[in-house]
């Protein structure tokens, strides 16, 4: 029985790193013509609205999202978070905060698919409902901006997102984007990101394969074994696409000492990591730290080859 749902955490610290980080990931996607395909294979709601009652209890928008759009400064925004920004500001407008299927489905062109599942019974009414109309922006002539006129091709899956990927993999389109996002509220949430990335990865080698996980200091063993796991697999199989490293970006907003909460940051690992995603990392991390935690936060970025 599944009982996290993300409406209680969107536009968190972690939402932050992970959707800005996404961001970059289909900024490089639509530079080329080609189309592309995304597998996300834990969708979320879709949108989430800023006002709901699970939100305002943790208040982790307030201190994430609403916190750092309140204190961007337009004119010093690094260009590695305009379009997070925008995108954000305009769902902002309607108290919304664009989870990542929406953000997949801002940028995608009429040729690009995106494949996404939900396994929560609830939750995978409200996704379909929000991603029942057009996204708010669409990636048009080199931006994102209002009215488009196409509905993007979005096939959503009710069921287990780790089977979706397996039954998924490789896509018809072979340029793309695996995105996981588990709520790893069971033991084979750390588990199934080993086993299922790296038979996708033998199917799919040149996916860009992201997987996001919490910073949480009750599981930091268990997390440090699924990450170098998985890197350990991925490296031992990496025959063709060697140019391409993994990285892994953590965003922390407090140090994991025991009488900090719980989760104490989120870390990213993307394996073929496009040309220049380290440096853009490298600018948007510490920017992005410096607004939601200057005194306790801190980021790293490591690579992997
Ligand atoms: N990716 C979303 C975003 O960034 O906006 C947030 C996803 S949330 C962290 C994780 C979601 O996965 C929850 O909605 C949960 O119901 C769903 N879920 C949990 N286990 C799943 C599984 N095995 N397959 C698909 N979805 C699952």
């Amino acid at each position: 029985m599944l009982s996290y749902r993300h409406n209680f955490h969107a536009g968190n610290h972690a939402d932050i790193l992970k959707h800005s980080t996404l961001m970059l990931l289909l900024e490089t996607m639509v530079q080329k013509d080609k189309p592309f395909t995304v597998l996300d294979t834990h969708g979320g709601g879709g949108i989430y609205n800023l006002d709901n009652p699970g939100l305002l209890h943790t208040g982790e928008a307030e201190k994430g999202i609403l916190t750092f759009l309140d204190t961007v400064q337009y004119a010093e925004l690094p260009s590695t978070l305009e379009n997070y920004v925008r995108l954000c500001s305009h769902y902002r407008q309607k108290n919304l905060y664009p989870g990542s299927p929406e953000i997949i489905r801002s940028m995608m062109r009429e040729k690009d698919k995106l494949f996404v599942a939900e396994l929560h019974s609830t939750e995978i009414e409200v996704l379909r409902d929000n991603l029942s109309t057009q996204p708010l922006l669409c990636y048009q002539e080199g931006q994102l901006l209002q009215n488009k006129d196409f509905t993007p091709s979005v096939t959503i899956h009710y069921g287990n997102g780790f089977e979706m990927l397996k039954a998924r993999v490789p896509p018809q389109i072979k340029r793309g984007i695996i995105l996981m996002d588990p709520s790893y509220e069971t033991d084979s949430d750390y588990r199934e990101p080993v086993t299922t990335l790296t038979s996708a990865y033998k199917k799919w080698p040149s996916a860009i394969i992201v997987l996001w996980y919490p910073l949480l200091v009750h599981r930091k063993e268990t997390l440090h074994t699924m990450k170098a796991k998985l890197i350990e697999n991925i490296l031992s199989l990496n025959t063709t696409h060697s140019d391409k490293p993994i990285l892994t970006a953590s965003l922390l907003v407090h140090g994991p000492e025991q009488d900090t909460p719980r989760l104490y940051g989120s870390e990213m690992l993307i394996v073929n990591a496009p040309y220049m995603l380290e440096e853009k990392l490298k600018i948007t991390l510490p920017y992005v730290q410096t607004i939601l935690s200057p005194l306790k936060g801190n980021w790293h970025i490591k690579k992997y080859l």
